[in-house]
């Protein structure tokens, strides 16, 4: 493992000074991605600003019906807030689900949205990628999922993103040049290797979350390990049930493309009875939003139709619910 200096700074305003908009740099909070990585060599740095003590960034605050959530907070401490699991239980059930106990005891909101992506042929130790010539995303030059493709298909595997963009979550970002508030779904890019639109130093602050009145959310995934595993496919759902019709529907997926998001073309969907017609245009707008590519061992066609069944699934269990 490369050498590295660990900063330790008192404030946000100090990480973020420390950091600097330059190259070398890097974040560290619960150290669950981005240590791995390091030791695996497909992630670089020369000093890490750890953050992981900024009481700024550990709150969460429930203001009338939203919650605002540090970035700080633990996945341990999501699934056991009382305010969460009132106010947006989703969050609680899909933090649960990301690796074991022992992970979520340290790893972040902050951390788990900005995980890097993932590939069979990229997370891997540094003599496999030897052997195997590397791959573009690191010191190689040619994809081996699609050794023609000049873009990288690494997947995006976090579990929180998904449900918090059918929430409609909005996102706090503080960084060298100033300060933004953006929806959570403009933080990613279709890009396996540039899948954050973060500017060298940016530092997400906080996570906030609407009211949810009337809406009934639920997250599933497969994954190859039930009890530590990344998706293979994820997906969450939000929908709003008035009498025997959905009046509104949300629904977004992970580990799938190279970036977390909501599927389109679901407004057609609204207003009507969840039947045969309904689950058939569901099935079709989420397969078409997938672009699996075989960058895990499992088939990319599987993973296509297993995340149709588990938005349909959901769909199910959350109509009947919300009666
Ligand atoms: C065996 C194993 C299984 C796993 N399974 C899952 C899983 O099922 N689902 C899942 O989602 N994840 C999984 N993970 C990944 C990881 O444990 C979680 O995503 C965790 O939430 C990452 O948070 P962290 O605080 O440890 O992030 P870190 O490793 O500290 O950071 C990850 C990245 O985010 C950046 N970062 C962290 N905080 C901020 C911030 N506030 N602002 C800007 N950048 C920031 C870091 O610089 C780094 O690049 C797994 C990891 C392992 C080792
Ligand atoms: S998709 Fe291609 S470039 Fe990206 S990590 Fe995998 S092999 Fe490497």
């Amino acid at each position: 493992m490369q050498a590295l200096a660990i900063l330790k700074p008192d404030s946000v305003a100090q990480a973020i000074a420390l950091h600097g908009a330059g190259e070398g740099a890097r974040y560290l909070a619960g150290g669950t991605d981005l240590v791995p990585n390091l030791r695996r060599n497909i992630q670089k740095a020369q000093k890490l600003i750890d953050i992981s003590g900024l009481a700024e960034l550990r709150e969460i605050r429930a203001e009338s019906q939203s919650l605002r959530i540090g970035a700080g907070v633990t996945l341990e401490e999501l699934c056991e807030s009382e305010a969460v699991r009132r106010q947006a239980p989703l969050l609680a059930q899909a933090a649960a689900q990301v690796a074991g106990p022992t992970h979520r005891a340290a790893g972040t909101v902050g951390g788990n949205l900005m995980q890097d992506t993932r590939c069979y042929f990229y997370n891997q130790s540094d003599w496999w990628r030897t052997a195997n010539e590397y791959c573009m995303k690191c010191e190689g030059d040619t994809c081996r999922v699609a050794p023609k493709s000049d873009r990288c298909y690494a997947c995006y595997s976090g579990d929180l993103a998904p449900a918090l963009l059918v929430l409609g979550a909005e996102v706090d970002i503080a960084g060298p040049t100033g300060n933004r508030r953006e929806p959570l779904a403009a933080l990613f890019a279709d890009d396996g290797m540039r899948h954050l639109k973060l500017a060298p130093g940016d530092l997400l602050v906080s996570v906030d979350v609407p009211p949810q009145a009337g809406w009934s959310a639920g997250y599933e995934k497969i994954r190859v390990r039930g009890a530590i595993d990344f998706p293979l496919a994820g997906i969450a759902v939000a929908l709003r049930r008035e009498g025997d019709r959905i009046a509104e529907l949300r629904v977004a997926c992970t580990g799938v493309n190279s970036y977390p998001g909501l599927v389109p073309g679901l407004d057609a969907l609204a207003g009507q009875a969840p039947g045969d017609a309904f689950f058939a245009a569901l099935d079709k707008a989420v397969r078409k939003e997938i672009q699996p590519m075989e960058s895990t061992l499992t088939a990319a066609g599987y993973r296509r139709r297993v995340a149709g069944g588990l938005a349909k699934r959901l769909v199910e269990r959350l109509y009947e619910a919300a009666r």
